[in-house]
């Protein structure tokens, strides 16, 4: 029967930077990470991968610039770049609320001495021709804010992982965990029994199953993201900025010579963790491609980007990622059981803060602190809840329709 330092179950983006983490700040320790389909299967290889830094939620900043920071650290490991895009980001404000937001946003871009500047809308609408924005009140540009390939970082933190002495398993799933009494001792898989002084559970959207089996009422739900990307035009250099459109809750990034773009739906769609199959691709999120959300919502979109009326639309995406009612991660240790940690509920936003979450979490494993704050994060936060409930799924839904960054 095999016996393991640390054990994490899932080998998304969280999983593999965990893993990437403990084996690097602690070469000792030995950890297996498994994964029942191939890593980064779900929700990291959907994702559109703004690797947002400045956030009105300051609690992710430094979780973010731990992700900037590892990137050519790993690149140099691996011999191979990310080719990440840093191609800035810009916020457009067109209402006195969102004015006011992005001021201090602004404010918050210098205390992390991050490069900030306001912008004319002919600015603007030169750095991205498919623009409008004469309507703006302030238009600020974070050059430094960037998107990435995110399959392609999530299995940078694996390989390097893996030569840092990792062992991770693909086609491996865990059915349950195994328990003394309030203690986690290991894990029921595929292939048998393993033990471990710590697990992790980086499920995704799963994460819910695998916590109510050690008593835990894990605080998230699945909720659908979903974005679109359209053909090829000029209007879409690929060096143009991404683009906050906090009025119409959107966002757009340039894609290979197109527009990749999300709008926040007026009803997304939360399902229970046990109604989502194993193989995220067996799940039709949207039997029209997202086609009537995104006619609900057009007109705050064409405010902003009048051509979306007559592009043609390539390609749809969409994906669970974890949400909760107060927006904030909901992630940490256990509650009330020892030897678990829960690097779950992601809000959208994984693959910005993977580095800050694999640093946190390596080091919990190691029985060290947390070298970020993570009081906003708290799984025991809304007192004790039923993640499966359709009460809380509505609560989870609608904190996702509500939300106006990107
Ligand atoms: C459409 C879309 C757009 C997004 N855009 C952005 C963005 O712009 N910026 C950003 O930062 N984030 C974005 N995200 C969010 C980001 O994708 C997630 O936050 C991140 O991928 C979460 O990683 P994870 O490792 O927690 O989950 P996942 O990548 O879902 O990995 C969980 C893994 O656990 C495995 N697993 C589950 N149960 C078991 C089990 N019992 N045994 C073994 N393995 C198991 C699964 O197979 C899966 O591979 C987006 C997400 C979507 C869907």
């Amino acid at each position: 029967m095999k016996s393991v330092d640390l054990v994490i179950v899932g080998g998304g983006i969280f999983g593999c930077a965990i893993a990437y983490y403990y084996t690097r700040n602690y070469p000792a320790k030995s950890v297996m990470v498994l994964e029942r389909k191939e890593l980064c299967n779900a929700a990291t290889s959907r994702a559109a991968a703004l690797m947002t830094v400045v956030r009105s939620k300051q609690s992710y900043i430094p979780l973010s610039l731990e992700t900037r920071a590892v990137i050519p650290e790993l690149e140099k490991q691996l011999g191979e770049s990310l080719d990440m895009k840093t191609v800035g980001m810009m916020h457009v404000a067109a209402s006195e609320a969102r004015e006011k937001d992005l001021q201090e946003l602004m404010a918050i871009a210098g205390t992390y001495e991050q490069p900030a500047e306001w912008l004319r809308a002919d600015e603007a609408m030169q750095k991205a021709p498919w623009l409008k924005a004469d309507e703006a009140r302030a238009i600020a540009f974070l050059p430094q804010e960037a998107y990435c390939d995110p399959y392609l970082l999530g299995t940078f933190f694996a390989r390097c992982a893996k030569q840092q002495g990792a062992d991770i398993r693909q086609g491996v799933g865990v059915q349950s965990m195994l328990m003394e009494g309030n203690t986690v001792v290991g894990l029921q898989t595929d292939g048998g029994k393993l033990y471990a002084g710590k697990v992790v559970i980086a499920a995704g959207a799963w994460s819910p199953l695998l916590a109510r089996q050690a008593g835990i009422g894990l605080p998230m739900a699945p909720v659908r993201s979903q974005y679109w990307i359209t053909e090829r035009s000029s209007l879409f250099p690929e060096a143009s900025p991404i683009v906050l459109l906090p009025d119409a809750q959107a966002y757009a990034r340039p894609e290979g010579g197109a527009l990749l773009f999300g709008v926040r739906e007026n009803r997304s769609l939360s399902l229970s963790p046990d109604l989502i199959p194993e193989e995220i691709t067996e799940f039709s999120f949207s039997p029209d491609r997202g086609m009537t959300d995104l006619s609900e919502v057009i007109e705050r979109l064409g405010r902003f980007f009048p051509g979306i009326y007559d592009i043609g639309l390539k390609y749809y995406m969409a994906g669970f990622s974890a949400y909760t009612p107060d927006g904030n991660l909901s992630m940490g240790v256990a509650p009330g059981v020892n030897n678990l940690l829960l690097a779950t509920g992601c809000v959208g936003a994984g693959i910005a803060i993977a580095g800050g979450v694999g640093r946190a979490f390596a080091e919990l494993a190691a029985g060290r602190s947390n070298p970020y704050n993570f009081n906003d994060f708290d799984i025991s936060r809304f007192g004790k809840i039923d993640p499966f409930s359709q009460e809380w799924l509505d609560k989870c839904a609608m904190a996702r329709s509500k939300k106006v960054s990107g």
